[in-house]
C-alpha cells in the first residue's frame, strides 16, 4: 500500500522559478522522507510534486465488549468472562485484549447431578414410610429416579401410615380378652373376662350326662366347664329365666333371658298359651337366648296374670308369668286375664318360675 500526497511550491508574486524544468525532471537532491517526489507540472510560477512512498497500517485498536461469566448448574452449562472486539470480531480472555481465545474456550460444561439415593422405608400401622427417591447434593431437587430423570417436589415421597386393622372378633386368653390389630398384633378394648354365663353344649338325656361351659359373655372364652347330670326317667328340662327388671313402666320393650341354652335350641314363644309370631311380637336372641318382647305387643294384653312358656328343641321348657295392672278389658267387660288364668290352668305348669311384675301404664 502506497500514500500520496503534493507538494506545492510558488514563488514569490512577481518572480518566477529561473532557468528551464522539463516535465520529467526530477529535483536531484530533494527528498521526503527519503523518496524521491515527482514532478508533476509546473507553470512558470508553480511547481507540484508528487510524493508517494510506502504506507504501513495503522495498529488496530480492539474495541471490547465484555460478557459476564454464567454458573454452570447440573443441567445447564456456563462460561467464563470473556470479550469480544465489535471491530475485529475476535475473543479475549481478558479485558485488555491481550490473550486472544477462541469460539467455545469460555464454556464451561454442564455440572450433571450428583443423587444420593433414600431408601424406601414401608409405611406401618403408626408411623409413615416413603418410596425411594434421590437428592442431589449439587442443586438439592429431588428425584424419583436414580437417573435424575423425573423431578419430585418435597415429600412426594411419602407413604401415609396405614391405621388399625382392628378385627371385629375377640381376641383373648386365660386372662382376658381384647382386639387385636391384624397388621402389628396391638391390642384394644383389653379387659379381663367377666364372670360369664353357663351355656349347655351337651344336653343330658334321662340317661347320658350333658355338659356345659361358663363363657365370658363378651368374647365367649371358655372359663370353666362343668357336666350336667343325666335327667333320669322322663324328668323335664327346665331352664332359668331371668329379667333385667320387674317393673315394665308401660313404655318400650321387655326383655327376658332364658340361661343354659342357645338360639340354636330355641323353638317357640307361647303367652297365655298362644304362640307368638317371631319377629312381629318378639324377637330370640343368642346370649344364652334373649327373648326381646315387643311394646305394641305388650300393650294388648289385659290386666291381670299372663303366663310364659318357652319350648325348645331338646324338649325343655322355661318358664315365668308376669302380671299387669290397669290391663285391657274385653268389649263386654268380661277381663282377659280370666280368660288367660283359664289358659294357664290348662298347661299344668311344673318347674321354678321367676315371676315377674310388669305395670302397664294405663292408657287413655
Ligand atoms: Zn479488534
Ligand atoms: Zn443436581
Ligand atoms: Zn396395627
Ligand atoms: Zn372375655
Amino acid at each position: 500500500m502506497k500514500a500520496s500526497f503534493l507538494l506545492t511550491l510558488t514563488v514569490t508574486s512577481g518572480y518566477s522559478f529561473s532557468g528551464a524544468f522539463g516535465n520529467t525532471l526530477q529535483i536531484a537532491g530533494f527528498s521526503v522522507n527519503g523518496i524521491v517526489p515527482i514532478w508533476v507540472s509546473n507553470d512558470g510560477t508553480t511547481l507540484v510534486f508528487t510524493v508517494t512512498f510506502p504506507m504501513t497500517a495503522a495498529p488496530h485498536v480492539h474495541t471490547l465488549v465484555k460478557t459476564d461469566a454464567v454458573a454452570a448448574t447440573c443441567t445447564t452449562a456456563g462460561n467464563y468472562a470473556y470479550w469480544t472486539c465489535s471491530s475485529c470480531g475476535k475473543f479475549y480472555s481478558d479485558a485488555s485484549g491481550e490473550t486472544e481465545i477462541y469460539d467455545g474456550d469460555w464454556v464451561i460444561t454442564a455440572l450433571g447431578h450428583n443423587l444420593v439415593k433414600t431408601d424406601a422405608v414401608a409405611a406401618t400401622c403408626t408411623t409413615e414410610g416413603n418410596s425411594a427417591y434421590w437428592t442431589c447434593s449439587n442443586c438439592g431437587k429431588f428425584y424419583s429416579d436414580a437417573n435424575g430423570e423425573t423431578e419430585i417436589t418435597d415429600l412426594d415421597w411419602i407413604i401415609p401410615m396405614l391405621g388399625h386393622d382392628w378385627k371385629t372378633e375377640w381376641s383373648n386368653n386365660e386372662t382376658g380378652h381384647w382386639h387385636e390389630c391384624s397388621v402389628c398384633h396391638d391390642k384394644k378394648d383389653e379387659a379381663p373376662h367377666d364372670e360369664g354365663i353357663w351355656v349347655t353344649t351337651l344336653q343330658p338325656t334321662a340317661t347320658t350326662t350333658g355338659t356345659k361351659e361358663l363363657r365370658c359373655t363378651v368374647c365367649g372364652y371358655v372359663l370353666e366347664t362343668a357336666t350336667i347330670p343325666a335327667t333320669g326317667g322322663g324328668t323335664e328340662i327346665i331352664y332359668i329365666v331371668t329379667a333385667e327388671s320387674s317393673t315394665w313402666d308401660g313404655t318400650g320393650d321387655y326383655i327376658i333371658t332364658i340361661q343354659g341354652t342357645n338360639k340354636a335350641n330355641f323353638k317357640d314363644l307361647k303367652i297365655n298359651g298362644a304362640a307368638l309370631t317371631e319377629g312381629v311380637n318378639y324377637t330370640a336372641a343368642d346370649g344364652s337366648v334373649i327373648i326381646t318382647i315387643k311394646e305394641a305387643y305388650l300393650k294388648t294384653l289385659a290386666t291381670g296374670s299372663h303366663n310364659i312358656v318357652v319350648e325348645f328343641k331338646d324338649g325343655g321348657h322355661a318358664y315365668a308369668a308376669f302380671e299387669i295392672e290397669n290391663g285391657k278389658t274385653t268389649p263386654d267387660g268380661f277381663p282377659i286375664w280370666a280368660i288367660a288364668l283359664i289358659a294357664v290352668a290348662g298347661l299344668g305348669v311344673v318347674g321354678a318360675g321367676i315371676w315377674f311384675v310388669l305395670r302397664k301404664k294405663k292408657t287413655a
